[in-house]
């Protein structure tokens, strides 16, 4: 796609600092560095974000994950966790719309990347949870 950033890195028009690359995906440092070792994995085919996913697709992508996400814990022994964060929709904080899943090192709890779950367990009644449930499973492809 002519303007995207994350395509012209796959073109290498943009520099980018590699870490793996293969026919489906290129793996490189995030510029932010929000934690040492701040990496991205990105298809080389543009799609916006995981909502455009097919099957094939998603077998290529995501199942390296793991694979990356040990590299990345093995490269450094200070790494004591990691997060994997995939943002779709600039309301969920999408600012590239290339998809990407983003591997952040994590270092301790005071390290730069910090992310909250509100707990509002107590505003659900089981009939209600069960009622989201069922609507999710009924809009599942076969
Ligand atoms: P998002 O906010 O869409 O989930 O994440 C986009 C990420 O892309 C950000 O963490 C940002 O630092 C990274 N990014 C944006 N432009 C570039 C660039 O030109 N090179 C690299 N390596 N990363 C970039
Ligand atoms: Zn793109």
């Amino acid at each position: 796609m002519n303007d995207c950033i994350f395509c012209k890195i796959i073109a290498g028009t943009i520099p980018s600092i590699s870490v793996y690359e293969d026919d489906d995906i290129k793996v490189f440092l995030d510029i932010s560095q929000t934690t040492p070792g701040h990496t991205l994995l990105i298809p080389k085919k543009h799609i916006t974000n995981i909502f455009e996913y097919d099957e094939s697709l998603a077998q290529k992508v995501l199942t390296k994950i793991p694979m990356i996400a040990r590299a990345i814990k093995k490269s450094n022994p200070k790494i004591s966790g990691l997060n994997i964060v995939n943002n779709n929709g600039a309301i969920a904080y999408q600012s590239v719309f290339h998809s990407h899943f983003h591997f952040i090192p994590r270092f301790a709890a005071t390290d730069s990347f910090a992310m909250t779950f509100k707990d509002n367990s107590g505003e659900y009644s089981s009939a209600k949870l069960q009622e989201i449930a069922n609507l999710i499973h009924k809009n599942m492809e076969d």
